[in-house]
């Protein structure tokens, strides 16, 4: 047998060992972000050096850094150290908009691509898995962030790239893939198009194991996903500002995503307040870069809702799980006065067999009156002939949603493969109200 952890000291640090490294680490990287313009006006404004840390609570005394401030001083406002010594960037894709970038020394890919290979390792891969990475290389962090990692790890590596769904069968078969990274809103369709060659993923390939994210997905969607292809689907959590990929990683647990804390540390707020919430309540995640040296970020507010799960996970691995991310603060909407996340219709969606993978939301004012319309794919086995029975689904579909949301939807069924699919993350929430 191999050994289990990557990184066995640091993966199993008891807390207080993990505090005191944190706040080393912490008292460094003050040190360290001064040098950008940035955090040097911030830190003098409010009286701030390494002197000001004695613990990790102290980062409370730190400012809080929003993508905002990233736009505002785009590009070189936040970069610490000169441009001769970075070796790369990764950018937001935004096509409107000031684009957000976050620039890499050589120790920052290095680090990067230690962190990308102990979360896959801790997820089960090892070296001699083929393990095919089906998503975007380029600006976007999970091709390369994977990459290095899966590099670093010693797996033989497949840059499959994102889409062309019936060459990724091929390499899956001409290479014997047996793991698998591509975002959950994907493989709904990856899974259609072996259908349409008449192939079954979990008889005509040698998958073993999968790793999905970059995007909210319900827990229904991953069991459904990993029903379709046979084999267990780890969730990865990761953000560009934050690196990428790589940040917070399942285990073979799958009780939670372990958030490497020698490397960020993790806040979880009150969005409103900003005031910690105690362990086990959802709220803003924010996160610091612990080792970063060309861009470092502190207190970054993510946005995403989520909680850390105050329970201690049985793979002996100190750092604290984050639960499934909820949704986006900004993701939210307020329909008749109910707060609404997508992530909770797609929750009701996938519990019910007859629908298929794909959905949409659309909030429209109709009549003056603003209404959640929810498009949603049947599955492709589904009976469309029987009226009634069609009515049926769509008035089972209302009543879960309006249980879950206590807003009634407007439900359409559309047939199986008409939706239209985004190859990058995907994109279901549209508001088309009129704004009075
Ligand atoms: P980007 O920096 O463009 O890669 O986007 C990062 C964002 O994607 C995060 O802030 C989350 O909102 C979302 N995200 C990434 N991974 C996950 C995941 N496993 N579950 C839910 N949302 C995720
Ligand atoms: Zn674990």
């Amino acid at each position: 047998m191999g050994r289990e952890y990557w990184e066995e000291e640091l993966e199993t640090l008891s807390r207080k060992q993990l505090e005191k490294l944190q706040t080393e680490k912490l008292k460094k990287l003050i040190e360290r972000a001064a040098k950008a313009d940035f955090y040097e006006k911030k830190f003098s404004n409010m009286g701030i050096s390494p002197d000001s840390i004695h613990s990790v609570n102290d980062i409370r005394k730190l400012p809080f850094t929003c993508k905002q401030d990233l736009r505002d001083h785009f590009p070189y406002g936040l970069r610490a150290v000169p441009q001769k010594e970075c070796i790369r960037l990764h950018s937001s894709s935004g096509t409107t908009g000031t684009p957000t970038v976050i620039f890499h020394n050589r120790n920052d890919i290095s680090n990067w691509a230690n962190l990308m290979a102990r979360s896959l390792y801790c997820a089960g891969v090892r070296d001699d898995d083929v393990f095919q990475n089906i998503c975007g290389y380029g600006l976007f962090t999970g091709g390369l962030g994977f990459q290095y990692g899966i590099e670093r790890l010693g797996a033989l590596s497949i840059p499959a790239g994102a889409g062309n769904s019936v060459r990724q069968i091929k390499l899956m078969q001409d290479y014997g893939t047996t793991a698998i990274h591509a975002i959950p809103s994907y493989l709904g369709y990856l899974h259609e198009v072996f259908e349409s060659e008449g192939l079954d993923p979990r008889k005509d390939t040698k998958l073993r194991m999968m790793v999905i994210g970059a995007e909210p997905h319900s827990e229904d969607t991953r069991r459904r996903i990993e029903e379709l292809f046979g084999v267990k689907a780890y969730n990865s959590f990761g953000l560009s500002e934050m690196n990428g990929p790589g940040v917070a990683f399942e285990c073979e647990y799958q009780k939670g995503l372990h958030i490497w804390e020698d490397a960020y540390i993790v806040e979880i707020v009150d969005p409103h307040t900003l005031e910690p919430v105690p362990d086990g309540e959802i709220g803003e995640l924010i996160l610091t870069t612990l080792d970063r040296e060309a861009m470092p970020i502190i207190r970054y507010r993510t946005r995403d809702l989520t909680r850390i799960i105050p329970t201690q996970c049985s793979c002996g691995r100190t750092h604290r799980m984050l639960d499934r991310i909820t949704g986006r603060s900004d993701d939210m909407f307020i329909i008749k006065g109910c707060n609404v996340f997508p992530m909770q219709i797609e929750g009701i969606l996938m519990k019910i067999p007859e629908v298929g993978n794909e959905y949409r939301i659309k909030l429209e004012t109709i009549h003056s009156n603003d209404e959640v319309v929810v498009e949603v794919e049947l599955h492709r086995d589904t009976f469309t002939d029987n009226l009634e029975r069609l009515n049926n689904l769509t008035r089972r579909i209302t009543h879960d949603i309006r249980d879950e949301i206590l807003v009634k939807p407007i439900v359409k069924l559309v047939e199986s493969g008409s939706l239209p699919k985004s190859e990058g993350k995907a994109i279901r929430l549209f508001d088309n109200r009129m704004k009075n």
